[in-house]
């Protein structure tokens, strides 16, 4: 009976073992997700404060988890009455110090042997939701070879799913298994903040990370201003604790970074953009690619630490803020689908390396290079907006239940719809938006394939169908509604091509059917016939074109599609019809 004592001494100093891959190779490895997943299912067995949630398979079979911190273990969505502190790791599975860092948060806080001080505490005013790899698959996708620019860990994980989607940009459209696994999740839980942990690229300076918090005119005025609290709390905190950190500059010359910087809008594509549009703060870290894993672990780790106490300390503030937000939107007549830098500039020093390009002879050309040396660089950043796109709320936007693409987005990321209460098909005088001008990209973004066109009101008979919906913008998530239903949203369903079909000519006229139906109409209607004899004299390749002659006509008969280019979501900006449609008839 010695032998299964001896085995569950092993088996229990092993159950005892919180250390990580990172920490038993000093920071020059990081551990497969196995290890993740191990850790917190082991949490969630050794500690009350610990809860496993399942958030469904990745496209490869992997489960995908989020570890929940809270002093209720039974913690339920209905039943929490603590903010939510969402952080987010591995969208892009190659820059994956949040894992780490959040992982030995999750552990400090929670395990009595290895609590750090007074960050129990946390959980009396906080709960903590920590995904610690939301792309599963690329992570298992590791090998020394995925990010050349990267300083460690020696082998890591890949950026791209396995169906070769970037997470990054797919908050709208959701075609990943990975985003709507999320989703599901972000709908029912409903995070009060969010982090999303990152690596950034780019060339070398002093800045350990970078930062951007959404305070755009897209957002909720409240929420601006909280997270502007967070950015004055946090980041000069930051630069105390040794992690020099800067906003995360886009529009840039890395030679010469005093011709300026500028802080870039993230439209709702992005992490950040979306969560702004959900009236929920939240933080996007970019550790520096050149900086050791030990390093931008450090900072990554303290940043996150941050955001918890900064949460934990205005936790009544974010819940009051996002209720009023949610709130204000049921007064909101109007908001801005995008956002663009003003002109204003503000003197800003960057820390900077002396440049010290040279010339290849690989390449023909100079190759950025960087000394050691640190310099201050007196330059300017932009980082005020100006809200673009101004757009009316209508009453409420009609969605035919045949649109499935769209009514299955809407109902994932949580918006509220009613279901018209028409029990035969109806028609109804409305303006609808046509689109004209319409072309495609020649290469696939993200999977799709995306139009261009240009768009107007006309008069349309709109058929409404029992079970379509209708969706009132006024609710918490009305800005995120707009920006998905307003074709001129750069992000908006019919820009992502997810109602390209509209866009197809599926019928047409033969030349021995079309030519007497136009002989008629040239002799019942004395106005057409006048228009026609215009066009031929005025247009010379018109004329030439017997084609395009016939084409003139079909387009003008009641057998052309009246619903080609035509978008099916209708605004409704009428009370009366609104509430014609609702009612039960
Ligand atoms: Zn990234």
């Amino acid at each position: 009976m010695i032998w299964p004592i001896a085995f569950s001494a092993v088996l229990s100093a092993q159950q005892n073992d919180w250390t990580l891959t990172y920490e038993k190779t000093n920071f020059a490895e990081t551990g497969r997700y196995q290890e993740a997943l191990d850790f917190c299912r082991r949490l969630d067995a050794a500690s009350p404060n610990a809860t496993v949630l399942e958030l469904g398979n990745s496209p490869e079979g992997r489960p995908m988890i989020m570890l929940v911190l809270s002093k209720d273990k039974n913690w339920k969505m209905g039943e929490r009455k603590k903010p939510l502190v969402y952080l987010q790791n591995g969208i892009h599975s190659g820059e994956i110090e949040g894992k780490d860092a959040c992982l030995a948060l999750a552990r400090e806080i929670i395990l009595p042997n290895r609590e750090k001080p007074g960050m129990r505490a946390l959980l009396d005013k906080i709960d903590i939701a920590i995904l610690p790899v939301f792309s599963v698959d690329a992570h298992e996708r590791m090998t020394p070879y995925n990010r050349i620019n990267q300083n460690g860990p020696t082998e890591m994980g890949w950026r791209a799913t396995a169906q070769n989607f970037n997470l990054n940009r797919d908050y709208i459209k959701a075609d990943s298994l990975e985003m709507q696994n999320l989703l599901n999740w972000v709908k029912d839980y409903d995070p009060d903040f969010m982090v999303d942990n990152h690596t950034t690229d780019g060339g070398d300076w002093q800045y350990a990370l970078q930062y951007d918090v959404p305070r755009y005119p897209t957002m909720d005025e409240g929420i601006r201003s909280l997270s502007q609290n967070f950015v004055d709390f946090a980041m000069p905190k930051m630069d105390v604790m040794g992690h020099l950190n800067c906003p995360y500059f886009g529009g840039f010359d890395q030679r010469n970074p005093s011709r300026g910087l500028t802080i870039g809008w993230f439209g709702p594509r992005y992490s950040t953009g979306y969560f702004a549009l959900r009236n929920t703060p939240s933080l996007l870290v970019e550790t520096h690619v050149l900086k050791d894993y030990r390093t931008r672990w450090q900072a990554t780790y303290d940043l996150n630490q941050l955001v918890l106490e900064w949460c934990a300390a205005n936790a009544e503030q974010l819940v009051k803020s996002r209720a009023e937000a949610g709130k204000a939107m049921g007064e909101t007549t109007d908001v801005s689908l995008g956002a663009r830098n003003t002109r204003d500039s503000e003197p800003f020093v960057f820390k900077g390396l002396v440049y010290d390009g040279y010339q290849s002879e690989v390449s023909g050309g100079e190759i950025p290079r960087w000394t050691r040396e640190k310099i201050d660089i007196p330059t300017t950043i932009r980082e005020k907006y100006e809200g673009t796109l101004e757009t009316r709320l209508p009453v409420a936007y009609l969605i035919p239940r045949a649109q499935i693409e769209v009514v299955s987005r809407l109902k994932l990321h949580g918006v509220k719809m009613t279901e018209v209460g028409v029990s035969n098909p109806t028609t109804i005088d409305l303006p609808v938006t046509k689109f004209s001008n319409v072309t495609f990209a020649t290469s696939p973004f993200e999977g799709r394939f995306q139009p261009r066109f240009q768009s107007a009101t006309d008069e349309g008979k709109v058929k409404v169908h029992p079970g379509d919906y209708l969706v009132d913008p006024h609710q918490p998530l009305g800005r995120l509604i707009m920006h998905m239903l307003e074709p001129s949203a750069t992000d908006s369903f019919v820009n992502w091509g997810l109602l390209n079909p509209i866009f197809e000519e599926k019928e047409y006229a033969e030349a021995y059917a079309m030519e007497p139906y136009a002989k008629k109409m040239l002799a019942e209607d004395p106005e057409l016939k006048a228009e026609f004899e215009k066009k031929l004299a005025e247009d010379e390749e018109f004329a030439k074109s017997p084609g395009a002659r016939l084409r003139w006509f079909y387009e003008r008969s009641p057998y052309f599609d009246r619903w080609l280019n035509v978008y099916p979501v209708v605004p409704i900006y009428s009370r009366p019809v609104v509430d014609f449609l609702i009612r039960k008839n």
